[in-house]
Parts: C-alpha cells; sequence; structure tokens
C-alpha cells in the first residue's frame, strides 16, 4: 500500500491516541475520572430534540440539503447574530451553514492555502489549525500564546516579511486550551494589522456562549472594518450540547465566505435538513436555559479551582469562558506528557497533555469540567492522596 506523503506528515490526533489510552486502563479495571475531551455531558437541550422529532417525520427534510444551509437556517442564524453581537449579515452571501466548525477550519485553510504558502497560526491551539495547514502544504508560522501576554498573540512580534507573505492568520477566544478572553481592543489591533498586510482573518468563536460571572464574549466582527476581512466560525456543539449533531456555521466577508462555499460544495452536500431546523430551534433558546447550563459549568469550575488551589497550584483569577482549565505541571515532572501518564497511571484521571496543542503547550496541561462535581472531588483527593500536587508541601496542610 502506498499513502500520500500528506498523512504520514500528520501527528495522530490527540484525542485518539488519549482514547486509545484511557481504553487500556479501563480495561485494567481501573475506575476512570476523564478531564480529557471537550465534550459537553449535559444532554442536549429538550427542545431541540423535540424539534428534530418533529423534522424528521416531515419528508421534505429528506433529501438533500441547499449546500449554503436552508433560507430557514440562515436567516435564523444571522437573526441570532444580529440579537446577540448588534452585527447584520445577508443570509444569502455572508453566511453559510457547517457541518460543525471543524470541518470548516479544515476546508477554510484548504481554500486560502497552497502549496508553500504562510499560515499565522496560535500555539497552543485546537490542534485542526496546524494539522489542516500541513494536509495543505502550507508553512505555519507560530504566533506564541504566553501568560505574559494574557495568551494573546503579540502581533507587534510578526516580522514584516513573514507579515507580508502570510495568506491567513487564526485565532480562537475564548479560548480553547487556556480559557483566555480576547478584550475588543485586541480584535481591533488584529483587524487594523490584518489590513496592512492584507491577511485573511480565521476567527474560532466556538465558546461565545459559555461565559460566567456575567462575561459576555464578542464577535470579531464588533471591532471596525472586519467584514472587510474576516470571518468567524461559530459552532451549536458546545453552546447547546450538540457535538453529536453536527452543525454550526460561519459568517463574514462575502469573498471569504465564497471561497469556502466553492470548496465546501465540491467536497461536502450540506447539513441534513431536519437537524437545521433543530438548530432554528436551538438558535430561539430562552437565556436562562443557556445560562442554567453555564451554572452548572461555573459550579465546577469553582470545585476545580478550590481543590486545585488546596493542592498547591497559583490560580489567580478563574476562567470567565469556556470549559477548560489550563495549569502549569508540576515543578517536579520534566514534561506534559510525563505529567499526564502519572495522572492515568497513579490516579486513573485522564488530561490531555499541554504538548498535545503545540511546542507552546509543554509544561501545562489542560483540565475539561466535563464531568460532574463529584467526580472532580474525587480526582483532587486521589491526586492529593497520590502526591500529584503542585507543590509538595500542600500535601500536609
Ligand atoms: C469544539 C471546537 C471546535 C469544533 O466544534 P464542532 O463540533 O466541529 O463545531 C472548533 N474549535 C474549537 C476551538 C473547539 O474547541
Amino acid at each position: 500500500m502506498k499513502f500520500a506523503k500528506r498523512t504520514e506528515s500528520l501527528p495522530p490526533y490527540l484525542f485518539a491516541e488519549i482514547d486509545k489510552k484511557k481504553q487500556a486502563a479501563a480495561e485494567r479495571g481501573v475506575d476512570i475520572i476523564s478531564f480529557g475531551i471537550g465534550d459537553p455531558d449535559q444532554p442536549t437541550f429538550p427542545h431541540i430534540v423535540e424539534a428534530m422529532n418533529k423534522a424528521i417525520h416531515d419528508t421534505s427534510t429528506h433529501n438533500y440539503p441547499p449546500y449554503q444551509g436552508t433560507k430557514e437556517f440562515r436567516q435564523a442564524t444571522v437573526k441570532w447574530f444580529e440579537n446577540r453581537f448588534g452585527q447584520k449579515f445577508d443570509a444569502e452571501k455572508e453566511c453559510l451553514s457547517l457541518i460543525g466548525s471543524k470541518e470548516a477550519i479544515h476546508n477554510m485553510i484548504f481554500a486560502t492555502i497552497d502549496q508553500g504558502d504562510t499560515a499565522l497560526l496560535p500555539d497552543p491551539a485546537y490542534p485542526v489549525y496546524k494539522s489542516s495547514t500541513i494536509l495543505c502544504g502550507g508553512v505555519p508560522y507560530i504566533t506564541p500564546l504566553t501568560e505574559k501576554n494574557n495568551w494573546l498573540p503579540d502581533l507587534t512580534k510578526i516580522p514584516t516579511d513573514i507579515a507580508q507573505k502570510a495568506n491567513i492568520i487564526m485565532v480562537g477566544y475564548p479560548n480553547n486550551p487556556t480559557g483566555a478572553i480576547a478584550p475588543i481592543e485586541f480584535y481591533n489591533e488584529l483587524i487594523a494589522f490584518a489590513k496592512k498586510y492584507d491577511i485573511i482573518v480565521l476567527s474560532d468563536n466556538a465558546y461565545s456562549e459559555i461565559g460566567f460571572d456575567g462575561y459576555n464574549a464578542p464577535s470579531i466582527f464588533e471591532a471596525k472594518g472586519a467584514k472587510d476581512i474576516a470571518l468567524e466560525f461559530h459552532s451549536l456543539s458546545k453552546t447547546y450540547n450538540m457535538t453529536g449533531w453536527r452543525v454550526g456555521f460561519a459568517v463574514g466577508n462575502e469573498r471569504i465566505i465564497k471561497a469556502l462555499s466553492t470548496v465546501k460544495t465540491n467536497i461536502d452536500s450540506g447539513v441534513f435538513k431536519a437537524i437545521q431546523k433543530a438548530a432554528v430551534a436551538a438558535f430561539e433558546t430562552p437565556k436562562d436555559i443557556v445560562e442554567k447550563n453555564n451554572n452548572i459549568i461555573k459550579e465546577r469550575r469553582d470545585v476545580a479551582v478550590k481543590g486545585l488551589r488546596e493542592l498547591g497550584w497559583e490560580i489567580k483569577e478563574p476562567i470567565k469562558a469556556t470549559f477548560y482549565l489550563w495549569l502549569p505541571i508540576p515543578p517536579n515532572f520534566k514534561t506534559s506528557s510525563e505529567f499526564a501518564s502519572a495522572m492515568l497511571d497513579k490516579c486513573g484521571i485522564v488530561v490531555p497533555p499541554g504538548n498535545g496543542y503545540g511546542e507552546y503547550g509543554e509544561g501545562y496541561f489542560r483540565i475539561a469540567l466535563t464531568v460532574d462535581k463529584k467526580r472532580i472531588e474525587e480526582g483532587i483527593a486521589r491526586m492529593k492522596k497520590e502526591g500529584l500536587t503542585f507543590k509538595a508541601q500542600a500535601c500536609t496542610v
């Protein structure tokens, strides 16, 4: 058998590897606590399931959907977007349905990156940005996210010659894996930078609705002139506990939308119309239902932060958005993989090692708050018992 070089140039997908290790431990009879993949454990909201139930019996949903999304879906999308962010989009030309944002991120990179082209990518980051760039033969130029910069790329550090040849810059806030948020000032600066060098801005806003303590994440389109040069990916996966349904949308500049649409129409055939009807119901979800869901995550955050602080982790400010905690590994471990292995072997806890998100993720690990409070407490207790604490002396406290 002969495979394409591009396939062999890719590392296995992070969570595919983690799943294997988890499986092996489970087979040994270990009671696993998984702080691994960011997949909500709560069910999809009942009114969405109901809408789907009704839609599936409507036989007009059974044939191929329109490529760009049904008119009803796109109109509901732009209406939701305007209510939420105060920005208007043309449902015909500036909006697309997506089979989840993951495929669209890949297809957008495919639409913008030729062999040898430069993509400005964050690190640590959602692994798809870099793998897709590599699959397309592109050259990633890393804009490191560091604690010192509040996990925002420092645009002033990008060399002029790199900026001049870059086709795209990718950002994603509220951020996976760091839980960081971006202020509107950052987006203003980013759009000015992108316009200066004519770089397409791709914003991955999968966590826009997962906010706490009154925090509402902005869209990049709240920045001045963003529509001239940007596209934003949104997903229903995290907001409405719909990861398995595969539905999201993109809004943005007409030409960028068109490029994405050109690639997509040649590759996929759209989102099942019944799911689009369910998505319309999702857009109409009363605010308090989303809030209640976010409160569950917030309570877990508070339990985890309290416990981890007791174990010696210094957490200045609990996250305001996403369901991720991004923490340094204890100083007595050399690598994040070593720490992740110890967590699994000693405590039966799955945590993704930071280096799975890029080289700047080395020295960190991520906790996904997608298990209930009791299990978080149990996890913390196991860590304490096994001495997997940030500072050794914390055990005795
Ligand atoms: C979950 C996630 C996505 C993908 O979500 P879909 O289910 O494909 O819509 C995209 N970006 C980030 C940062 C994510 O965490």
